[in-house]
């Protein structure tokens, strides 16, 4: 099963996602823990991202898509991956879709998770990330705004939103539940 996980900083994708990789059987492919792990590793693609990621700012399509299909090109995405934190706009998702060589992306479904920016903000500070100052993280939920929410109008028809506020394991759940409701999980499906 191929899913994207979309949501403002701070939503929670990342916690879902490694829920979801469990009982799901897939693997989790964040965006922001690959360029994290080229700046701390020091490779030529961590010292471009890092300025941009130091100020909130979108990396660049061409790093980023060429990240990303290299991961996706690796053999333990053949049955299938969650994306987190890419596509992040229009055209990254125009480009995930030719990556996957079908019009349609080839996924199966996109989970929203939404969580109010006063609920967040909060909760980012106390991660305490390099990237977590208030300045930062107000310009991350502006950027989200602006370029990655028209996403949603994009996959709207396979789009299943999750309201991010309760308990991981609960809205872990949620989202199982809605996947078995759509026929994407079936029992073999389940790893765990
Ligand atoms: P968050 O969602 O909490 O802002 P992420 O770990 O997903 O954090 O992303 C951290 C940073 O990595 C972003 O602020 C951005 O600079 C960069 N980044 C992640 N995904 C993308 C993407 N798809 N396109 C461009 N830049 C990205």
């Amino acid at each position: 099963m191929r899913l994207v996980l979309i949501g403002p900083p701070g939503a929670g994708k990342g916690t879902q996602a490694a829920i979801l990789r469990k009982d799901l059987g897939i693997p989790h492919i964040s965006t922001g823990d690959l360029f994290r792990e080229h700046v701390s590793r020091r490779t030529a693609l961590g010292q471009d991202a890092q300025r941009y990621l130091d100020t909130g700012e979108l990396v660049p399509d061409d790093i980023t898509d060429e990240m990303i299909r290299r991961r996706l090109a690796e053999p333990d995405t053949q049955g299938g991956f969650l994306l987190d934190g890419y596509p992040r706009t229009v055209r990254q998702a125009e480009e995930l879709g030719s990556m996957l060589s079908d019009s349609e992306g080839g996924i199966d479904a996109v989970l929203e998770f939404t969580a109010p920016e006063d609920v967040v903000v909060p909760r980012l500070l106390s991660r305490g990330r390099a990237d977590d100052t208030e300045q930062v993280i107000r310009h991350r939920q502006q950027v989200y705004r602006s370029q990655t929410a028209p996403l949603l109008a994009h996959y709207a028809a396979r789009l299943l939103t999750f309201h991010a506020v309760g308990s991981a394991e609960q809205i872990g759940e949620r989202v199982l539940t809605a996947l078995k409701e759509r026929g994407l999980v079936t029992r073999r499906d389940e790893s765990a």
